[in-house]
């Protein structure tokens, strides 16, 4: 029972199995809204209505959407953006920084999502790229059990954890938050994926490229605190509401590790197995 949920034009939107796109409102008959926050609160529904899809009355197909700019975030106003820092070893390993005890938690402020193909506005000599696997809550909670985590999963994405690295590393102690939020600097997308669709979401193949280049490949399994350890810490501290999502972290490659920082008309390419790519185009 797995579905593909994408936002065309603010409007949620299921996506069937050869890519046609249904208006989530049009085939709820009524009983879904076209909300997509609403719409992840509904993933039982979701399942249902994605078995049942005819690709013959598809509105168009979500390659066509992707190419006239009008697929947002999946998930567009989340309450909490989570992020983690340092949580693949090869990635602290060429930032030359410990491995954290505990996660490294920071935020990104939700006004830096959008769309899949939308442009990043580079505001500094020192952005960088992040590939990262994003998770959707679904069912909130409190002291959720690492064994149960999943089950608050309602989906996973593909995010580009943008960075600043000079407004990054401009306070002392440094501040992650604002180096990691400028407008633009969060892309998501291009659909959240059930998670059922995974044999195992815990070992997805990610890859990053920058103008066709490969800059980042490895694997979620990499990850120091995975997926389930990243919910029960949270939810240890605070209540995970529904649509919250999180950042897992990133592998190495990072520009920053070789001195390749961003540019005006660089292209970021940025692709998990099973979920689809971000491909954002860097302006100055
Ligand atoms: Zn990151």
């Amino acid at each position: 029972m797995t579905f593909r949920l994408a936002n065309l034009g603010g409007r949620a939107t299921l996506v069937d199995t050869t890519g046609g796109c249904h208006d989530l409102e049009r085939v709820g008959a009524g009983r879904l809204t076209s909300d997509p926050m609403a719409a992840i609160r509904r993933p039982a529904d979701l399942a249902a209505l994605s078995a049942s899809l005819d690709p013959a009355t598809a509105e168009c197909s979500l390659e066509e959407a992707l190419a006239k700019g009008v697929v947002g975030p999946p998930v567009p106003n989340p309450r909490s953006v989570f992020a983690v820092g340092l949580n693949y070893r090869s990635h602290a390993a060429e930032s030359g920084m410990e491995l954290p005890a505990t996660p490294l938690i920071f935020t990104k402020f939700p006004s830096c999502l959008v769309g899949p193909r939308h442009d990043v506005a580079l505001r500094s000599q020192l952005g960088d790229y992040e590939i990262e696997l994003v998770v959707v809550i679904g069912e909130g909670g409190r002291d959720i059990p690492a064994e149960h985590a999943w089950q608050h999963v309602v989906g996973v994405t593909v995010g580009q954890d943008v960075s600043d690295r000079g407004l990054q590393f401009a306070a002392k102690p440094p501040h992650f938050d604002l180096g990691k939020s400028r407008d633009t600097y969060g892309p998501t997308g291009p659909v959240m994926v059930s998670t059922d669709s995974f044999a195992n979401p815990d070992d997805l193949a990610l890859t990053c490229s920058v103008n066709g280049e490969v800059r980042q490949n490895d694997r979620t399994s990499s990850l120091i605190f995975g997926v389930p350890a990243l919910i029960a810490y949270l939810s240890s501290i605070l209540t995970l509401q529904t649509g919250d999502i999180i950042f897992t972290g990133t592998p190495d490659g990072v520009g920053a590790a070789s001195g390749s920082f961003l540019k005006d008309g660089d292209v970021i390419t940025s692709t998990i197995e099973g979920i689809g790519t971000l491909v954002n185009r860097c302006t100055a």
